[in-house]
C-alpha cells in the first residue's frame, strides 16, 4: 500500500445496531433481581403499553414476529388447501407462516413505488378457497390499507397485517397494526425497537386476544390448570427479560423513530442527485414513515453485486434487499416458481440496497457512506 492509498481511512460501519441505554439495562437487572423471569407482570405492562401506543385493546407478547404471524394464521382459520394473499417481496416469515398450517400462499404483484402489495392486481386472486389477506408494510411504510381493507369486506376475508417493519408508522393518520383483524410486530436487534427476539400480537378482537393467548402458551385456556391444555399450543411465550426491554423501548420509541428519521433524511439529501440511483420514495397515503432501513435502487444498467462487494472493501456493509419469495429455493421447488413469475418484485429486488442504517449513524457515518457509493457510481 502506497503513501496516498493509507491516507485513505477504511471506516467499518455497522449495518444496524439496537440502541440501549441505562434504563433497559436497569429494567432488565430489576427483573433478575425479582426472580420472577417468565409469566410475570412485565410482559403484560409491555403488551398494554405497545396496544396502546398502536390504537389496538389488546396485545399478546411472544417470542418472535414469525411466532406472532403463525398465531394470526390460526386464528385465521387457514389449514390445508386453503389460500392466503400477500406478497413476494418482503422477509420470508411473512409467506412461510401460512406454509406452517398447511395453506398456500397466493402472491399478488407489488406497486413500485413502495415494494408494497398492489391492491390492483389483489381482487381478481380471491378464489373460494381464500381465508384472509397478508398485507407487509415493507421497510416500513404502509401498504394501501383502505383499498386493500374495503375488498376484504366485500368478500368476507380477515386481513392480517405484517408490521413488523413498521412499528409507529401511519396510514393516512392511523397507526399500523390496528387496522386490520390483527396485526404482527417483531422485535429483533435490528428492528426500530429490540427486546433481543420477541413479537407481539394486537387485535381488537377480544375472541382473538384469547385465543392467541392460549395458543403461546401450550393451549392452556384462562380458566385451566397448569397441565390442561384445551387445543394445540406452542411455547411461545416472551420472557420477562425480553419484556423489560420492550417496556422501555416502548416508552422511548418517539426517540428512536425521530433518530431514524434523522439519519434517513440525510441519506436523502445526500443522494437525491446521485445519478445512477432512486432513493425511496413515500406515498402520500403515508403521513408517516418508521424507517426500518434505507433502500436505494440502482439503474437497471449497473452491477448490483459488484456495487456491493466494492462498498464493502470500503468498509461500507450494504445487502440486497429482499431477494424475492418465491424465487427462494424452497419456493421454486415447492410452487415452481422462476423469473417472470412477479416481475415488478424481481425487479426491484434485482436493483435494491439496502445501506447501513440505524439511529446512531453520524452525519460523518452517512457522509461516507455516500461519498463512497457516489465514488462508486461516477462513470
Ligand atoms: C423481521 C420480520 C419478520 C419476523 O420477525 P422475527 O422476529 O425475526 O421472527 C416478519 N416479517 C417481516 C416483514 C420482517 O421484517
Amino acid at each position: 500500500m502506497d503513501k496516498a492509498e493509507s491516507d485513505v481511512k477504511i471506516r467499518h460501519i455497522g449495518m444496524s445496531a439496537p440502541d440501549i441505554g441505562p434504563q433497559e439495562i436497569a429494567k432488565v437487572v430489576e427483573v433478575l433481581q425479582s426472580g420472577v423471569l417468565s409469566i410475570g407482570p412485565m410482559v403484560e405492562h409491555f403488551e398494554r403499553r405497545l396496544a396502546g401506543y398502536v390504537g389496538a385493546q389488546h396485545g399478546v407478547a411472544v417470542s418472535s414476529g414469525t411466532a406472532a404471524l403463525h398465531l394470526c394464521m390460526v386464528a385465521a382459520g387457514v389449514g390445508p388447501g386453503d389460500e392466503v394473499i400477500t406478497t413476494p417481496f418482503s422477509f420470508v416469515a411473512s409467506a412461510n407462516c401460512i406454509l406452517y398450517e398447511g395453506g398456500t400462499p397466493v402472491f399478488v404483484d407489488v406497486d413500485p413505488r413502495t415494494g408494497n402489495i398492489d391492491p390492483a392486481g389483489l381482487e381478481a386472486r380471491i378464489t373460494p378457497r381464500t381465508r384472509a389477506i397478508l398485507p407487509v408494510h415493507v421497510f416500513g411504510q404502509p401498504a394501501d390499507m383502505d383499498a386493500i381493507t374495503a375488498i376484504a369486506h366485500r368478500h368476507g376475508l380477515v386481513v392480517i397485517e405484517d408490521a413488523c417493519e413498521a412499528i409507529g408508522a401511519e396510514y393516512n393518520g392511523r397507526r399500523v397494526g390496528a387496522l386490520g383483524d390483527a396485526g404482527a410486530f417483531a422485535f429483533y436487534p435490528n428492528k426500530q425497537m429490540t427486546t433481543g427476539e420477541g413479537g407481539m400480537l394486537v387485535t381488537s378482537r377480544p375472541e382473538w386476544a384469547a385465543l392467541f393467548a392460549c395458543l403461546r402458551n401450550q393451549g392452556r385456556g384462562a380458566m385451566n390448570g397448569w397441565l390442561e391444555h384445551e387445543r394445540l399450543g406452542y411455547n411461545y411465550r416472551m420472557t420477562e427479560l425480553s419484556a423489560a426491554l420492550g417496556v422501555v423501548q416502548i416508552d422511548r420509541i418517539e426517540e428512536l423513530l425521530a433518530k431514524r428519521a434523522r439519519v434517513a433524511s440525510a441519506y436523502t439529501q445526500r443522494l437525491a442527485n446521485v445519478s445512477g440511483i432512486d432513493v425511496p420514495s413515500v406515498a402520500p397515503t403515508t403521513t408517516r414513515m418508521s424507517w426500518f432501513v434505507y433502500v436505494v435502487r440502482l439503474d437497471r444498467a449497473l452491477d448490483r453485486d459488484r456495487i456491493i462487494a466494492d462498498l464493502s472493501a470500503a468498509g461500507v456493509p450494504a445487502r440486497p434487499y429482499f431477494p424475492a419469495i418465491h424465487l427462494q429455493q424452497h419456493y421454486r421447488e415447492r410452487f415452481g416458481y422462476a423469473e417472470g413469475s412477479f416481475p415488478i418484485a424481481e425487479d426491484m429486488s434485482r436493483r435494491s440496497i439496502a445501506l447501513p442504517f440505524h439511529g446512531g449513524l453520524s452525519d460523518s457515518d452517512v457522509d461516507y457512506v455516500c461519498e463512497r457509493l457516489a465514488a462508486r457510481l461516477r462513470p
